[in-house]
This record gives C-alpha cells, sequence and structure tokens, in this order.
C-alpha cells in the first residue's frame, strides 16, 4: 500500500480539528452524568455512552466488558474537636471506624518527627503534612503512615497542601505494590487550614472525635473496549486506552475526561480515514476505556489479563491530559526509543521520546509494564509546561472546564498520525522485547520505597 502521508495528516488534522465532538462528549460524561465511581450508576450511564459511541464512529465490535471489582463506599465522615466540624475527606478505601483520641502532630511522620512524640502516638490520633519534608530525602507519604501505625497510632488526619479549604481524594499505599494499598489504620485528610487548627489543639491537649461509615464489596464493573482491524499484519496489536472513571465525588474533566474522550476521537478519527480515503492501519489497533484506575487499576489489570497473552507491540495510556500541551510519549522500557522517535521526526513537530528511569505505577500504564508489555504515557506536563487548573486534582472542582478542548485536538490528531505510522512499521522492524515479568519484578524490588521523580 502506498500511503501519501501529506495527504493522510491533512485530512487527519482537518477531521480531528472541525469534524471534534469533544464538546459534546465532555458535557455529557462531566454534566449530564458526573462522578463515574467505577461500579456507581454513573460508571454505568458512561460505559453505555462510550460503546455507543464507538459503534457510531464506525468501531463495529465495540463491547462492554464486565468484571468484579472489589469496591469500597462511604456515607458519612466527620471529625469533631468539641463542637466545631473539620474539614474531611477519608481516603479511598479508609476502614469504617468510631473513636476519640487525643490529637498528636507528628510533623511529616519522618523519623525525626516521629522520634519527637513518640511517647504519646500510642492510641492517638496522629496529624500529619502529606507534602514532602522539605530538604530531607523524600519519603512516600504510605511508608510515614505505616511508620505512625507501628508508634502506636489509631487514625491518621493528613494535611493536604492545597490551600483554600479544599482537600482532594487520596490513597493508601504505593501502588507499585498493589498489596500495599489497603490501610493499616483508618486515614482521612483534611485541609490546609483545618490542619493548622489541629496542630494548635494538639499542642493544647485537645481530643479528636472521627467517625466514618463504609464497607468492603464487590460489584459488576466495565472495560469499554472496540477496535481497527489490520490490513497488512491484523494478528499484529497496538493499544490506546485511558480510564472512564473518577475519584468519589468528582466529575472528572482532567482526569479523565480527557483521555476518555482522546482515546475515542482518535478511534473515530482512524476509522474514518478508512471511509474518506481509503487508508487503514497495518497492525491492528485496540482502543478500550478502562474501569477502576482510581480502584488501584483493577478494570486495566483485567483487561491485560484478558488481552494481553499476546504481548501488543505498544500500549499507550491517556491520563489527565489536560494538565499540559502535548510534548511527547514516555515509555518504560528503552528498546523501542528510537523507533517512535523516528516517527516523531517524520511528523515533523518536534516531539520527543523519553524512557522513564523508574518504574510509574501513576496510572493505567503499570499493569501493561507490570507484565513486561512495552507501555507508555504521555508527556504533557513532568519539569515543565504543567496548567495551574491541573491543581484541581480528584476534587469536586475537576469539572468539564477543566477540560482544554483545543489542546485536546491536537492530542488526537497527533495520537492518530503517530498510531497509524507505528502500525505500518514491519513487525519485523520492531526491536524485540526483552522485557520479562520477572526482569520488572526485580526492577521493582531494586526501586520499593523511592518517590518517583516527576519534578
Ligand atoms: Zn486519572
Amino acid at each position: 500500500m502506498e500511503l501519501n502521508w501529506r495527504e493522510i495528516d491533512r485530512w487527519i488534522f482537518g477531521e480531528a480539528w472541525t469534524g471534534s465532538q469533544i464538546g459534546d462528549h465532555v458535557e455529557v460524561l462531566c454534566e449530564q452524568i458526573g462522578p463515574r465511581w467505577a461500579s456507581s450508576e454513573g460508571e454505568r450511564q458512561a460505559v453505555e455512552y462510550l460503546r455507543e459511541q464507538f459503534a457510531q464512529a464506525g468501531l463495529a465490535d465495540a463491547a462492554l466488558e464486565e468484571f468484579a471489582l472489589d469496591t469500597w463506599a462511604y456515607n458519612r465522615a466527620e471529625a469533631t474537636v468539641e463542637d466545631m466540624e473539620i474539614d474531611l475527606l477519608p481516603y479511598n478505601r479508609c476502614p469504617p471506624c468510631d473513636l476519640e483520641a487525643r490529637i498528636v502532630n507528628a510533623g511529616y511522620g519522618t523519623e525525626h518527627e516521629i522520634d519527637r512524640v513518640r511517647g504519646q502516638l500510642k492510641g492517638s490520633i496522629a496529624v500529619m503534612y502529606l507534602a514532602l519534608e522539605p530538604f530531607a530525602t523524600p519519603s512516600p507519604p504510605n511508608v510515614r503512615l505505616e511508620a505512625l501505625c507501628d508508634a502506636g497510632a489509631v487514625a491518621l488526619v493528613a494535611i493536604d497542601p492545597k490551600d483554600g479549604r479544599r482537600v482532594e481524594y487520596h490513597n493508601g499505599g504505593d501502588w507499585r505494590e498493589p498489596e500495599t494499598a489497603e490501610l493499616p489504620i483508618p486515614a482521612v485528610t483534611t485541609s490546609r487550614e483545618h490542619g493548622a487548627l489541629l496542630q494548635k489543639w494538639a499542642s493544647e491537649g485537645q481530643r479528636l472525635k472521627l467517625v466514618v461509615e463504609s464497607r468492603f464489596y464487590q460489584a459488576p464493573a466495565h472495560n469499554v473496549v472496540a477496535s481497527i482491524p489490520g490490513a497488512r499484519w491484523p494478528g499484529k496489536r497496538l493499544m490506546l486506552g485511558g480510564h472512564h472513571d473518577t475519584v468519589y465525588g468528582a466529575p472528572g474533566g482532567n482526569d479523565n475526561a480527557s483521555g476518555t474522550i482522546a482515546v475515542l476521537e482518535t478511534a473515530r478519527v482512524l476509522a474514518g480515514l478508512k471511509s474518506a480515503l481509503g487508508v487503514e492501519p497495518g497492525m491492528s489497533l485496540c482502543f478500550a476505556t478502562y474501569s477502576a484506575e482510581e480502584q488501584i487499576f483493577q478494570g486495566s489489570s483485567e483487561y491485560v489479563r484478558q488481552h494481553c497473552g499476546e504481548k501488543p507491540r505498544l500500549a499507550i495510556n491517556l491520563d489527565e491530559l489536560s494538565t499540559g500541551s502535548i510534548k511527547g510519549v514516555v515509555l518504560a522500557f528503552g528498546h523501542l526509543r528510537d523507533l517512535v522517535q523516528a516517527q516523531f521526526d517524520a511528523m515533523g513537530d518536534g516531539l520527543k521520546c523519553h524512557v522513564m528511569s523508574q518504574l510509574d505505577a501513576t496510572s493505567d500504564h503499570f499493569p501493561f509494564l507490570r507484565e513486561g508489555i512495552d507501555a507508555a504515557h504521555l508527556w504533557r506536563w513532568r519539569f515543565s509546561g504543567r496548567h495551574a487548573d491541573s491543581n484541581y486534582h480528584h476534587e469536586p472542582a475537576d469539572t468539564a472546564d477543566k477540560l482544554n478542548v483545543r489542546e485536546l485536538k491536537e492530542y488526537v490528531g497527533q495520537l492518530a498520525r503517530l498510531l497509524l505510522r507505528l502500525s505500518h512499521v514491519a513487525p519485523e522492524e520492531w526491536p524485540e522485547n526483552p522485557m520479562t515479568k520477572e526482569a520488572v519484578e526485580e526492577r521493582l524490588a531494586a526501586e520499593r520505597g523511592t518517590v518517583v521523580r516527576v519534578f
């Protein structure tokens, strides 16, 4: 097949821009449906909508894939000192509690801060800054939480670094080791302002009453899948995915209607290219929106189990694309760097392919890379260029307006160009993937306890 890239690129960018359905999708997902906690009614509506949209775009095999999700819900979380109610959100998967105990100010929860109050921690509710201690070796919050628990604290109130009494949902554990995701003691987050009050009250010997009513249970959740078969090597696959679920109570404009819609739009543009210019991908292109990224990547983990017995050549994950404009791709492993960079060079827009020195468990690329699959996320802000709006993370203000429509159109155009080019690189020209699950486990063990470098 002789491909006229000039004509193809012109059509792709024209369609990504003027044919865009981003505005409609963001309105439905963030405003009509709203929060999409995996297994909730909101998620169910979202997956029906997404499947229908893939089908309308011409991806005839669009389907929902159900799996049993280990999930959690809470209906009440309150903290009071005397009669004053404190700003509060429970951590995701916070166990239920009903307790009253002395407040202890544990500073940043690092070793020397714990030593300072060790005698008072037994049976107490510890208050700890979530932020990293300035100038000290970075210590992940879950390591500090474990240390407080070992010193006898019965609950944690973490102080959110945001200001203006804003609080976001946080997770326990380090998802590079998913078994650490369960909290050893109840943990909640308070605002910076109420954190300062709690620290003052701690010095006065005050007590805090903390009630969390929550439960753990199993419920059905759904990934959405669809594909465009390859015309030359249909058995070889490239993957584009992003999660459609949100944290509790957040409409998820940036996190992650942006990535979900980019998956859908990229699929729509590439399916349209076939009808408009007769151009098809060489390898098959598989698209997915994942459930439960916010619940320990259970949706993408299920996808990997179901579909990746034979490894796809590359799986690209889209998450929080409105954090910054597109700058390139970040691979987990190095061997595809030159091949991806060669496509970017041919595209001529200065996009870059980088390789991350640490294995990154902040989104749905992790279940892929854990299996030794070539996985990537997009370079959009790390080290520079982060949009201020993306600070409205994991909270109700991550609304539709936090999604940057024009930037997302460019993401769609560039992703369509990249995927189509990669799909036409003959399978024998791809470097062998030497990564095994065992090699990944070794790397994870070596990197345990480190803070992943993002700035
Ligand atoms: Zn996300």
